[in-house]
């Protein structure tokens, strides 16, 4: 803990604010500003957040105020209201507050947020401050937390504030001053929540400065180097939100209001707020910028994912967030710098010229932006926002110094090509005048500009690894390019089929199929099959199932044909099986030879297992009691789907009843018995 002392001091000395995003201009209280209800606010979806939170290291704490908990605060021009209702002006009142008990928190916090739910009548305020201590005896100042910045709330949601930073210190008070104009009711606080966090314990900056994103390998402005999301520490726990891509054709610029002692542990407060008190799933900006220059990664998700930093214009646009507050203090050169060489990075590699305008949204507007050009907001701050047209030509400028980036969009990388193939490579970069593609160095295409567009017949190149370099020639002699291995595939997949391991019989409709197949280049990807001739829908190759045959004894031929990934077909294979679901057929009356007791008997499907027949006789009529089963010789041979006799000596044929089974050989049995009666006349069977 050694290393927070240093900080604590510090800190404690400055109160500093946390904010996402939004240039709040800090007016202090209790300078109303006019502005008519607050209505600068974002949404929460539901009611309040989190619990002691299950992240790595970051401790949050929730202290929510409603109910009977109102009367334990202190009233100056305000009022509880009945039963718990909330929080109001005195009737009557223009102004009140309202200064909570001071509550512990179970941990040191560093950064706090709120939200209150109630009613805010147009033109009337409510401001809320906060103060902290370390010991409940030396408070911090209060200091006024100001109201998200977005404008947008849903109707019946909460009013929520931004996340601020503030002293260490376990210790917690609020404040309230809700203001009504004569014209209007006052405000009506049912119930206050604030999130309460300590993010200090994670990763420090110099391991997060080891932890960066993997380089780029198409060349063009080189791409400043990011921290990593794992290197500041984000809690991919907290992380719940599904990736959506735009090509980005806008770069906004924020700022964070924040006072950053310790600026891993403002990303991890901030990915906190954003992620589980606002519900977002994740924080907001797409990347970040600290005062000493270090860049981090912010959402989730890689190059071109949407963000969520600027409601309305988050779809192609990139969100760039400034730690700190900008409204009277200059940008360090540090991040100035870093910011420079992200844009012209960005420009670099999606095509958006820094000092150009483009349509977006419905109207041109600079390709860099300030938050503030799209909404009624101060952010990126007074400091920040004059620097833009510098920041932008040091881009374009920066621009000039490097070859274009140029990048193969199609084939992707690592896939296997066929046939003919459609290649495509593009630059994005404004200073573009030439492209050219080469196979293994032979030059085979070339573009005036991007994309450049060739249809490779890859049927006359051998089977295997080639080159694909794609060069884009700029201004200069300065080129840029990229090569990337391709492998070539015309061989078709080889494969088989067997249904039931080999059987050639089955009595049971459903069969398990084997399916074998490799693929050398692309590997298999998908399988047809077919039921005596009738082909099923393509499906993902699986190497077994389960198959239903089709109805109706009989042979069936089960076919299967294989692709591989780039469409080549397997020859088709196949293996066959005889359904057999009916038992073999007995003749209607058992006959009494000279010596001998017989019986025919018949399997055509898939014949008789000659070896199975067996008799038994019983002693009551076959009514009971029957003896043990005995082989019963048959004539023919196994497997015979003629008619076959099968006989006992007379000598054997003992009591009153006899019986016969036997078996085909897709394993269905058959049994039939006779009185002896029946048989001792010769004449019709009592078959059961
Ligand atoms: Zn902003």
């Amino acid at each position: 803990m050694k290393r927070d002392a240093p900080l604590l001091i510090s800190v404690a000395i400055l109160w500093f604010s946390l904010a996402l995003g939004l240039s709040y201009v800090l007016t202090g209280w209790p300078q109303w500003r006019q502005q008519g209800p607050i209505r600068a606010l974002f949404v929460a979806k539901s009611g309040p957040s989190p619990k002691q939170a299950a992240s790595r290291g970051l401790q949050a704490q929730v202290w929510r105020t409603a109910g009977e908990g109102w009367a334990q605060g202190e009233f100056e021009g305000t009022m509880a209201l009945e039963e718990g209702a909330g929080l109001q002006l005195i009737p009557g009142g223009a102004q009140g507050s309202y200064t909570s008990r001071s509550w512990k928190a179970s941990f040191p916090i560093n950064a706090l947020g709120w939200e209150w739910q109630g009613i805010c009548p147009q033109g009337t305020e409510v401001a809320i401050q906060a103060r902290v201590s370390a010991d409940g005896q030396d408070w911090s100042p209060w200091q006024e937390i100001p109201p998200f910045h977005e404008e947008q709330r849903d109707p019946g949601g909460p009013w929520v504030g931004e996340l601020m930073g503030v002293p260490l210190g376990g210790h917690v008070q609020y404040k309230l001053q809700l203001r009504s104009s004569p014209t209007s009711a006052s405000p009506v606080i049912e119930a206050l929540t604030l999130t309460l966090l300590n993010s200090l314990r994670g990763p420090q900056i110099k391991a997060a400065k080891a932890a960066l994103l993997p380089p780029e390998e198409d060349g063009g402005v080189p791409r400043p180097p990011i921290i990593s999301r794992a290197g500041w520490g984000a809690d991919e726990s907290l992380t719940n939100w599904e990736p959506e891509y735009r090509w980005p054709k806008k770069v906004i610029i924020h700022h964070t209001v924040t006072y950053n002692p310790d600026p891993l542990a403002t990303l991890r407060a901030i990915h906190y707020y954003h992620a589980v008190t606002r519900k977002w799933g994740d924080i907001g900006y797409n990347y970040l910028i600290d005062g000493e220059g270090n860049i981090y990664e912010g959402r989730k998700g890689g190059e071109g994912v949407v963000a969520g930093h600027a409601r309305d214009y988050n779809y192609a646009s990139i969100g760039i967030a400034l730690l700190g507050d900008f409204t009277e203090k200059r940008m360090p050169p540090a991040m100035e710098e870093a910011l420079m060489e992200m844009l012209a990075w960005i420009a670099d590699r999606y095509g958006i010229a820094p000092q150009g305008r483009t349509p977006a949204w419905g109207v041109e507007r600079p390709n860099v932006l300030g938050h503030r050009d799209l909404r009624s907001t101060s952010c990126p701050g007074e400091q920040v926002y004059r620097r833009l047209f510098y920041l932008r030509a040091m881009a374009a400028q920066r621009l000039l110094a490097y070859p274009p980036a140029a990048t193969i969009e199609a084939p992707r990388p690592g896939g296997a090509v066929g046939g003919k193939t459609r290649v495509e490579a593009s630059s994005s970069s404004p200073l573009l005048a030439q492209m050219e593609l080469y196979v293994d160095d032979q030059l085979v295409s070339t573009s005036e500009g991007s994309p450049l567009v060739w249809q490779w017949d890859t049927t006359s190149y051998h089977d295997g690894e080639h080159i694909l370099k794609v060069v884009a020639r700029g201004y200069q002699e300065l080129n840029g390019e990229l090569a990337r291995t391709v492998v070539v595939d015309n061989s078709p997949p080889r494969g088989s089929i067997v249904i039931n391991g080999g059987a050639a019989y089955t009595r049971d409709p459903v069969v398990s199929l084997a399916l074998a197949a490799a693929d050398a280049g692309a590997g298999v990807e998908d399988m047809e099959l077919a039921d005596n001739g009738q082909w099923r829908a393509k499906e993902r190759f699986h190497s077994r199932c389960e198959w239903r045959l089709s109805q109706g004894d009989g042979a069936r031929n089960i076919a299967v044909r294989f692709w591989d990934g780039v469409g080549n077909p397997s020859p088709v294979h196949s293996d066959t099986i005889m359904l057999d679901t009916t038992p073999p057929l007995w003749d209607r009356s058992c006959t009494l030879g000279q010596d001998r007791v017989q019986i025919g008997v018949q399997d055509e499907l898939s014949g008789l297992v000659v070896s199975s027949a067996e008799y038994a006789l019983s002693s009551d009529d076959g009514r009971e009691r029957w003896g043990p089963w005995q082989p019963s010789p048959c004539s023919g041979s196994e497997g015979s789907k003629e008619s076959q006799t099968i006989s006992i000596p007379l000598s054997t044929l003992s009591g009153t009843a006899i019986r016969f089974r036997m078996m085909d050989r897709a394993g269905n049995w058959s049994m039939v018995s006779f009185q002896r009666s029946a048989i001792s006349f010769g004449t019709e069977a009592d078959s059961r």
